[in-house]
């Protein structure tokens, strides 16, 4: 399978990769490159020229401005060449009032989730060319999810509590009834 990608990528011979692509085409692919993790329904609804209201494109984006996984990009409208910020996904009030995106609180909820930090994060996002997240960003994100994962536990300890305490009353009945 390797063999076949590498095979596709040839057609340029002495360069790879990204190199290649962005060596072709410039602008939009300088400025951004790799993947992103994108909400499409969001995006698809965003990438409207706020001034015409054309539809935009994004091999017109002109700056990146990243947050974590989440992305601001200034486009520019080839109808009437006003420029549009448009977010790759939407964002939330945490409970002490900072504004986080979705993406970011979501990623790192998967994270602490599956057991690992940041350097675990970071080396999937790295494999999947998706840029990296800062420790700091983890940390401030951490902060959010961390009461929310917290209080998930007492509750499910309290439901194992109140399902044991259920078994132990049947049980009981049951002894009850045989003696
Ligand atoms: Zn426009």
């Amino acid at each position: 399978m390797a063999r076949a990608k590498a095979n596709k990528k040839s057609d340029n011979p002495g360069v790879i990769g990204t190199t290649a692509r962005e060596s072709e085409s410039g602008s939009a692919q300088d400025i951004c490159s790799g993947r992103r993790i994108v909400d499409i329904p969001y995006l698809a609804e965003k990438l409207k020229c706020h001034s015409c209201q054309e539809l935009l494109s994004l091999k017109n984006i002109e700056r990146e401005k990243r947050m974590g996984l989440h992305s601001l990009f200034t486009i520019r409208c080839k109808k009437c060449l006003k420029t549009t910020i448009v977010s790759t996904g939407k964002t939330h009030t945490t409970r002490d009032s900072h504004q986080h995106a979705d993406v970011n609180t979501k990623a790192i909820l998967g994270t602490v989730h599956a057991g690992v930090g940041c350097t675990g994060l970071n080396k999937v996002l790295a494999c999947l060319n998706v840029p990296t997240v800062s420790s700091n960003l983890f940390k401030r994100y951490e902060r959010e999810v961390g009461p929310a994962i917290e209080e998930s536990a007492k509750e499910s300890c309290r439901r194992a509590a109140q399902e044991e305490r259920k078994l132990v009353i049947e049980n009981i009945d049951k002894l009850c009834d045989e003696l």
